[in-house]
C-alpha cells in the first residue's frame, strides 16, 4: 500500500494543489484531501484555535483535524514568501506550530519551508527537501518537480482564461466554474482571498448566487501577475503582502474596467491585512469611481439571510446605476 500524504482544503491549497498533487502522483505518493468546508470541520476548527485567530486559520486547523487520522502525513509548508520582497501573512508561517501545539496525536508534518523572500531563492528547495522524506533518487525528486511546475503553470493559465478553482474531489484541475450559460447583464468583481471567496461554506456560495442573480463575476486571479502589480503599483508605497497586493491591484483595475458594473471586497474578521485593503479599496472607490462597492466581512457567526438579503441590495444598486448611465450617454 503506498503512503498517503493529507492536503488540507484550506489557506493557499486553491492556487498550489495541481502542483502539489503532481509532484507527489510522480513520487508515487497518494494524496487525500479534507472534505469539502461543513459547520462540523469549522466547529473543529473554532475548538482548537485561539480566539485571536482569523477565521480562515481556524477553518485550516478545522481540515486538518478532518485528514489526521486518515493519512500518514500531512502536508504543511511554511509558507513564508511566495514571491521576491514580499511576505505572505505571518500567520501561514506560524501554522504548523499552532497545529503542533493544538492537536494531540497528529501524523507526522511536512512543514518544509517555501520562502521565495530574496533573490536568488527557488522553488525546488521546498521540492527538494520534501522529496527526499520518500525518496533518495535526486533525479526523481527534479523529474516530479519539472512535471508539478507545469501543472501550477497550467493552473495559472486555466484561471487567467476565466475558471476558478473549485472544490471537485480530489481531481488534479478544479473542473470549470464558468459561467452557467444564462443571460448575464452586469459584471461584478469579487476581490477576497482565495480561501474565503472560492471555500463555498465560507463564502456561503456568494459566487454562484451572483451568477443566479445574472452577473458574470470576475475576480484577482483572472488577471496575469503584472496587471495587478502594475495597479497596485499606483501606491505611493509597494504593499509586502503579496496577497492583499494582488486585491488591491485587481480592486483598481476593475474600478476603471468599463465592462465592469460593481465591485464586492470579502474581508475576514480579525485578519490585520484586510483591514488595510479595505481602506485602501475604498478610498480608490471614493476618488471618483461611480460604481458601486460593498465590503462584506466574513467570521464564524457570519448568517446566511444577512448575506443574501445584502447581496440582493447591491444587485439592485448595481443595475440602478447602469441604467442611469445608460440613460445619460444618450442625452
Ligand atoms: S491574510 Fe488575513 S485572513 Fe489570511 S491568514 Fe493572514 S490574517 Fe488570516
Amino acid at each position: 500500500m503506498s503512503v498517503t500524504v493529507g492536503i488540507p482544503r484550506a489557506l493557499l491549497y486553491y492556487y498550489y494543489y495541481p502542483q502539489w498533487k503532481t509532484f507527489f502522483d510522480r513520487l508515487g505518493v497518494k494524496t487525500v484531501v479534507s472534505r469539502e468546508t461543513t459547520r462540523g470541520i469549522l466547529e473543529k476548527g473554532l475548538k482548537s484555535t485561539v480566539d485571536e485567530a482569523c477565521l480562515p486559520v481556524k477553518l485550516a486547523v478545522g481540515h486538518v483535524l478532518d485528514l489526521k487520522d486518515r493519512v500518514d502525513y500531512i502536508f504543511l509548508p511554511r509558507i513564508v514568501s511566495t514571491a521576491r520582497r514580499e511576505y505572505i501573512c505571518p500567520k501561514f508561517l506560524g501554522f504548523p506550530d499552532m497545529v503542533r501545539n493544538n492537536i494531540d496525536n497528529l501524523p507526522p508534518l511536512i512543514d518544509n519551508n517555501m520562502d521565495l523572500y530574496r533573490k536568488g531563492s527557488s522553488l525546488y528547495n521546498l521540492f527538494y527537501a520534501v522529496g527526499r522524506q520518500f525518496t533518495r533518487n535526486p533525479a526523481r525528486i527534479y523529474m516530479a518537480y519539472k512535471a508539478s511546475l507545469e501543472s501550477l503553470h497550467s493552473h495559472y493559465r486555466d484561471m487567467e482564461a476565466g475558471r476558478l478553482p473549485v472544490e471537485d474531489g480530489d481531481k488534479p484541475n478544479y473542473g470549470n466554474q464558468g459561467q452557467d450559460g444564462g443571460v448575464h447583464d452586469v459584471t461584478i468583481a469579487v476581490i477576497g482571498h482565495p480561501y474565503n471567496i472560492y471555500d463555498r461554506y465560507i463564502s456561503m456560495n456568494m459566487i454562484k448566487r451572483l451568477r443566479e442573480y445574472g452577473a458574470n463575476v470576475v475576480t484577482a486571479d483572472h488577471l496575469p501577475d503584472d496587471v495587478f502589480r502594475r495597479e497596485a503599483g499606483k501606491l505611493p508605497k509597494q504593499l509586502f503582502w503579496t496577497l492583499n497586493q494582488r486585491m488591491v491591484g485587481a480592486a483598481f483595475y476593475y474600478f476603471d474596467h468599463p465592462d465592469v458594473d460593481g465591485l464586492i471586497h470579502v474581508a475576514s474578521f480579525g485578519c490585520g491585512p484586510d483591514s488595510m485593503t479595505g481602506e485602501l479599496i475604498e478610498r480608490y472607490a471614493r476618488q471618483g469611481s461611480r460604481k458601486p462597492l460593498l465590503n462584506l466581512t466574513i467570521d464564524e457567526h457570519t448568517g446566511e439571510a444577512g448575506m443574501i438579503t445584502r447581496l440582493e441590495a447591491f444587485m439592485d444598486m448595481v443595475r440602478w446605476r447602469r441604467q442611469l448611465d445608460d440613460v445619460a450617454a444618450t442625452l
